[in-house]
């Protein structure tokens, strides 16, 4: 009988019994090493082979050891995925995908509501490439006549980085592959445990496991998960070709974050939904970005498509950007900094230069402020943000 995903991830990567003393250690060890020995050549060639018969066969430390196999493994499970190749952070995932599956003359189309740093990836390098990207507003342009003859990938983030509204993945998967165009979507917000955008039609699966997976804001970490075998070889070979590489201790402290999941994950989300219930109250507060409160509008989406929700939430306040400093400087239990995932509360007060050419967004002049509800207790959080609230000038 298949185990519930909460058990699996506790269970994933097990250290092996020892023959000789039949024990093995609950926690598999960090195993860190830059290359491997082999007994013999015969011993080389075999295991050449067994990589070539699409085994996980290691000849050499920078694809990492069981450490990595197990945290493999992890990604594999959130996502539903079959194949998985790990990045040294959710930035260097993304451009595995990117640098994957496009080539010069090709045309990708972004979702306007992406990570911040993928824009600068399409000035950084694509662009010189000769990679064509554009943005597209998502629930709001035809996407359908967006794409080009040399239109090859269809790249989204939902819910949206800044805003959180929620995309019609299955929708938007019909559209790609009628055309022939893989869809790919960062998944870093649902993290495979809450939403799984391989199961609602995507062909690949980016996660920054940086955030909710380790969990602890202490590492950085990426994932791209696929399903299709070719997909993955073209993954495998970006992979390989940038000779990315995670340390065994970063993939060691992923799995033992991972292994709180199921219990971190939900008290975040009850702890936000605490928040959003306060901050409604509030005459300073116009508006509530979060899919799991009843008032978004991509609530419905939300329900149909997610299991559960995470902490993460904006605002839009009835004040000027300018005006909404010293509401993020009086807050004492919400660090300020970007990142998220991690078990405490942070504000990121949000440039209105990344939000414009963001058709979601309709509030101009306003300020938004993105917060990260961390595990502290949901009371404390709530007087802390009412006290700050009282310092909007
Ligand atoms: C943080 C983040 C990334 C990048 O992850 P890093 O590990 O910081 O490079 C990518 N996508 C989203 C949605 C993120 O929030």
């Amino acid at each position: 009988m298949a185990h519930h995903l909460d058990t699996r991830l506790l269970h994933i990567g097990s250290a092996p019994f020892d023959p000789a003393s039949g024990t093995a250690p609950v926690s598999l060890p960090a195993v860190r090493t830059s290359t491997l020995r082999f007994e013999s050549l015969n011993a080389l060639e075999k295991t050449i082979a067994r990589r070539m018969d699409g085994e996980r066969a290691i000849t050499y430390g920078r694809s990492g050891l069981d450490t990595h196999r197990a945290l493999e493994d992890v990604f594999m499970q959130l996502e539903g995925g079959t194949y998985c190749v790990l990045a040294p952070s959710g930035m260097a995932a993304i451009n595995i995908a990117f640098l994957g599956l496009l080539q010069t003359g090709d045309h990708v189309l972004v979702a306007d509501c992406v990570y911040g740093p993928v824009r600068n990836l399409d000035r950084a390098l694509l662009k010189g490439l000769g990679i064509e990207v554009s943005y597209f507003a998502p629930g709001q342009d035809d996407v359908a006549a967006l794409i080009q003859p040399n239109t090859k990938v269809i790249y989204v983030e939902s819910p949206g980085s800044l805003l959180f509204e929620m995309i019609d993945l299955p929708a938007l998967a019909e559209i790609a592959h009628e055309n022939g165009v893989l869809l790919v979507a960062d998944n870093t917000w649902g993290s495979g445990y809450i939403y799984r955008p391989l199961a609602l039609g995507a062909d690949v699966s980016v996660v920054a496991g940086t955030k909710y997976v380790a969990g602890h804001s202490d590492l950085m970490l990426g994932a791209v998960i696929a399903k299709d075998e070719k997909v993955a070889a073209r993954l495998h070979s970006a992979q390989y070709a940038m000779g990315n590489s995670i340390s065994a201790d970063d993939a060691w402290l992923a799995l033992r974050g991972v292994r709180t999941m199921s219990v971190r994950m939900p008290q975040h989300a009850r702890n936000a939904l605490e928040v959003c219930a306060f901050l409604a109250t509030r005459p300073e507060v116009l508006r509530i970005f979060h899919p799991a409160w009843h008032k978004d509008p991509g609530h419905a989406l939300w329900q149909r498509d997610c299991t559960g929700s995470n902490g993460m939430l904006s605002i839009e306040l009835a004040c000027t950007p300018e005006a909404a400093k010293p509401f993020v400087d009086a807050l004492t239990l919400f660090g300020i900094g970007f990142s998220w995932g991690g078990f405490e509360s942070l504000v990121q007060w949000v440039d209105p230069g990344a939000l414009a050419g963001h058709a979601y967004w309709t509030g101009k002049g306003h300020a938004v402020i993105r917060l990260h509800i961390g595990l502290e207790s949901a009371q404390d959080l709530i007087e802390d943000l009412a006290q700050a609230l009282g310092h909007i000038k």
